[in-house]
């Protein structure tokens, strides 16, 4: 095993990102105060949804959504088999079923044909999880739910910036994950949002969000606040610290920059790989805008090389891959519910079959995609040291 020469992905952390967390520090507010207020505000004129409520992942924004929705024993939520745990986990943890619909082979994102063959009289909601950074098809997904007075809560841990036919994400659905995760296109190490034009949803997640608290912190310690609050419900402990969103307040602010980096490294990969017989390279619609949180390719049934074959000689060769994603009903946890088999999602088994998610990061540089293309190309024909 040679040395790491391209890893799969490094966080885009500057001088002014360290010095936003440590004023934070040196003013003595550590938990939810002013920063994550700002940032909150910030992400709303950022992604033009009314309300934005921080929080301390994305996985909590969807839980809280849910919870503030009412959905629990009784309804069924249909999402994605393709994507991570995290997007039909918290469904279960409302008490509500997961139900699973196939996606598309071209841009791995929900087939609202399916959608909407899974959907019953107990559906409540829809999420569809924007994969790899590429907006679902939203008007088909939103006439759907509209017809039958459901929810639409977009899983956007891959897509803050990109943009749907023209309008931001966080600005289509009813309400919209945001992840800033370390590996997302933005970060506060852990963290995540909720944005929402519902002024009443966003309302009710704030009180979810801390403890059941009518009046958080903020309002309680501010000048001249009052000590007295009530619980009004059994709530969780879901809010973002001040430092994470002194973090996230400068991420933000250059995040249009990174994604510009990701767009003009994933040029250079299609240029790079366009043409290559035993590679599918993943598809996106020239009416949105993609915010490139990954590039996933797929190696073709019949290469020389197997998926796992070319994952082990890229490492060989110093170069960091990863698959996203392993299909949610193949996970442990989901086959003990017995709602599932093998075969029942096609196109996502088939996807994850030849999945390999290439290095993408904004300091990555275009030598750096070369070196791993030229790789890829001479692995993906057979070449290599390593005998399976
Ligand atoms: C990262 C990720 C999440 C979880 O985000 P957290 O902020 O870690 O909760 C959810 N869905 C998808 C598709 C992800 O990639």
């Amino acid at each position: 095993m040679t040395g790491i020469r391209v890893p799969f992905f490094r966080p885009d952390i500057d001088d002014a990102d360290v010095e936003a967390v440590a004023a934070s520090l040196r003013s003595g507010w550590l938990t939810s105060g002013p920063n994550v207020r700002a940032l909150e505000a910030e992400l709303s004129t950022y992604c033009g949804a009314r309300f934005v409520n921080a929080v301390n992942s994305c996985t909590a924004a969807r839980h809280l959504a849910l919870r503030a929705w009412g959905i629990g024993p009784g309804d069924e939520v249909v999402t994605s088999p393709y994507t991570f745990a995290a997007t039909a986990n918290v469904i279960v943890h409302t008490g509500a079923r997961p139900v699973l619909a196939d996606v598309r082979q071209h841009d791995f994102n929900l087939d609202p044909e399916r959608v909407e063959a899974a959907m019953t009289p107990r559906t409540r909601a829809i999420i569809p999880v924007h994969c790899a950074g590429e907006p679902c098809a939203m008007d088909e997904l939103l006439a759907l739910a509209r017809a039958r007075r459901v929810h639409v809560l977009e899983d956007a841990a891959h897509a803050i910036g990109a943009a749907y036919r023209g309008r931001t994400v966080g600005d289509v659905g009813d309400a919209t994950a945001f992840s800033f995760y370390a590996t997302k296109n933005m970060t506060t190490g852990e963290g995540g949002a909720l944005a929402t034009n519902d002024e009443a949803l966003s309302e009710r997640v704030r009180v979810l969000t801390l403890h059941g608290m009518t009046k958080d912190a903020w309002n309680r310690y501010d000048a001249g606040g009052s000590w007295r609050y009530d619980v009004a419900e059994f709530g969780f402990k879901d809010n973002l610290t001040d430092l994470a969103a002194a973090l996230g307040r400068r991420q933000l602010a250059k995040l249009d920059r990174l994604t510009e980096a990701r767009t003009r490294l994933v040029q250079r990969y299609f240029v790079n790989l366009r043409g290559e017989e035993h590679l599918a390279l993943p598809g996106f619609d020239e009416a949105n805008r993609q915010a490139w949180h990954l590039f996933v390719v797929r190696v073709r049934e019949g290469a020389p090389r197997s998926r796992d074959e070319v994952i082990r000689e890229l490492a060989a060769r110093g170069i960091q891959t990863s698959v996203h994603f392993i299909p949610l009903h193949y996970h442990s946890a989901y086959r003990k519910l017995g709602y599932w088999q093998e075969g029942d999602f096609p196109v996502a088994e088939q996807l994850f079959a030849g999945a390999v998610s290439l290095p993408l990061f904004p300091a990555m540089t275009e030598a750096e995609v070369d070196d791993v293309c030229d790789a890829l190309r001479d692995v993906l024909r057979g070449g290599g040291r390593l005998r399976s």
